[in-house]
C-alpha cells in the first residue's frame, strides 16, 4: 500500500524544487511517483520541505563513549591528540556500545539514512548490524614506522573482513592521516584500493600536520615522541603540498574522501581535481572549530561542479553527530552558498561518495532516499536558520 506525502516544497535533486508536491511512497519506502494535482486529496501533509535523507559522510561511531570527554580547543591539533591518546585503554565495553546505539538511533531520527564510518576495531560491528542507517565502513589503518606497514595492513585487511562476514560488504580500506603513515603503509593500501576502490583521509586538518609532514617538527613531534611513537622512522615527508603528494600516492582511491581541508587551497583543489576525478572534499566544521577553532575558507567550495559533502567527524570532536547542525554552522560562515546546493552537498553528494546514489540521494521513481523533514523554515525563499530543524518521516 502506498502513502502520499504532500510538502509545501519537495527539493528531489532530480529537477527543479516542487510547490506543494506529492510524493508516492510504498510499504518498502521506493518512490513511486512524484506529482502535482490540487484536486488529490487522500494525502498527509508534511509542513515546511522535504529532503531526500541526509549522509553523513565522516564520522567514527566508535568514539561516542567520548562525548564531552576531550576538551575543546586544547592547544590544537597536537592537545587534541595528546588527549586522544591518555584516554586510551579506559574504554568500558558496555558504556561504548550504549553510546553507539543511542548515536545511530539520533542520526536516524534527524534524517540521516547514510553514515561514511571510520573504523579502528570492530566494536560497531553489532550496532552497524541492527540499524536502520546504512554504513559504509572505512577500516582505518596508520603507523608511521616502514617495518610495522606490513602487519598494520594485514590486521587492516582482516578487520575488513570481519565486517564482510558479518554481512557489512560496504566496507574498505582508508588511511588515518599523513602524519601517521609510511610509504610502505600508504603502497600497500593503495595496492589494495585496485580492488575494493573506496577510501578516505584525514588532510590538511591543522599547520601542525603540514609542518610535521614537510619537517618531521613541530608539536605533534612532541606529542609523538611523548607517547614513544617511532618519530625517527617516519619517511611520509613532501616538501610539495602534503594534499597533492597523498591525491598522487594513493591514485587507486576512487571514490576518494579528503575529510578536513582546513588548510587547502583554490590551487590544491584545482590540480588534485585534474589528478583524480572521483575526489569528494569533505567539510566537518564542527570539528574544526572544537580542535584549533579554525575553519576550511568556504569562498573555495561555492562552485557548484566541485563534489563537497558533509561530515560530523566524531563525539572527541562534536557535540553532535548532526548533519543538519553542521549545515546550519557552514550557512553561518558563508551565507551565499545557495539553499540547494547546500542540499546536494547534505544529501546527494554523499550518496555518491558511498557509492549509494543507484538508491538514495534523490526523490525519484524506483530510489528508496528516506524522506526527511525540514521544519522552521520559510520555505518560499529558503534559508538555513538556526531555528529550522530536520526530521525523518
Ligand atoms: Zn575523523
Amino acid at each position: 500500500m502506498s502513502i502520499f506525502y504532500k510538502s509545501d516544497l519537495i527539493i528531489t535533486n532530480d529537477g527543479p524544487p516542487l510547490r506543494n508536491g506529492i510524493v508516492e511512497v510504498n510499504d518498502h519506502g521506493v518512490i513511486v511517483s512524484i506529482f502535482q494535482d490540487d484536486t488529490f486529496q487522500d494525502y498527509r501533509f508534511v509542513e515546511g520541505i522535504l529532503i531526500p535523507g541526509l549522509v553523513n559522510a565522516h564520522c567514527h561511531l566508535e568514539l561516542s563513549h567520548l562525548e564531552n570527554k576531550i576538551t575543546p580547543r586544547h592547544n590544537g591539533m597536537a592537545g587534541f591528540i595528546d588527549q586522544i591518546f591518555s584516554g586510551r585503554d579506559k574504554t568500558n565495553m558496555l558504556e561504548c556500545t550504549n553510546a553507539m546505539l543511542l548515536q545511530d538511533k539520533r542520526m536516524f531520527e534527524e534524517g540521516i539514512v547514510a553514515v561514511g564510518d571510520i573504523s579502528n576495531s570492530a566494536v560497531s560491528i553489532d550496532v552497524k548490524k541492527n540499524s536502520r542507517i546504512h554504513y559504509h565502513t572505512f577500516v582505518e589503518v596508520m603507523g608511521m614506522s616502514a617495518a610495522s606497514a606490513q602487519s598494520r595492513f594485514d590486521n587492516g585487511v582482516s578487520l575488513v573482513d570481519q565486517f564482510i562476514q558479518n554481512n557489512l560488504t560496504s566496507v574498505s580500506l582508508a588511511l588515518h592521516a599523513p602524519y601517521s603513515i609510511s610509504k610502505k603503509l600508504l603502497q600497500l593500501v593503495n595496492e589494495h584500493l585496485k580492488n575494493n576502490s573506496a577510501s578516505s583521509i584525514h588532510i590538511n586538518e591543522s599547520d601542525d600536520e603540514i609542518l610535521f609532514c614537510k619537517s618531521k617538527s613541530g608539536p605533534l613531534k612532541e606529542v609523538f615522541e611523548k607517547y614513544k611513537l617511532p618519530v625517527n622512522d617516519f619517511d611520509n615527508i613532501t616538501n610539495e603540498s602534503v594534499l597533492i603528494d597523498c591525491v598522487q600516492q594513493l591514485n587507486n582511491a576512487s571514490p576518494f574522501i579528503l575529510v578536513h581541508n582546513v588548510k587547502t587551497t583554490q590551487a590544491e583543489i584545482e590540480l588534485a581535481n585534474r589528478m583524480n576525478a572521483n575526489l569528494y572534499w569533505c567539510l566537518c566544521v564542527h570539528a574544526n572549530k572544537y580542535i584549533t577553532n579554525e575553519t576550511p575558507d568556504l569562498t573555495n567550495y561555492t562552485n557548484d561542479s566541485l563534489k563537497i559533502v558533509i561530515g560530523t567527524d566524531s563525539l572527541a570532536s562534536n557535540h553532535q553527530l548532526s548533519v543538519w547542525e553542521e549545515v546550519k554552522t557552514i550557512s553561518q560562515l558563508n551565507n551565499q552558498i545557495p539553499f540547494e546546493q547546500l542540499i546536494k552537498w547534505a544529501t546527494i553528494n554523499g550518496a555518491r561518495a558511498l557509492q549509494l546514489d543507484n538508491s538514495i540521494g534523490k526523490i525519484k521513481p524506483g530510489y528508496a532516499p528516506g524522506l526527511v523533514q525540514v521544519s522552521n523554515i520559510n520555505f518560499e525563499n529558503p534559508i538555513v536558520t538556526f531555528d529550522s530543524i530536520t526530521r525523518k518521516i
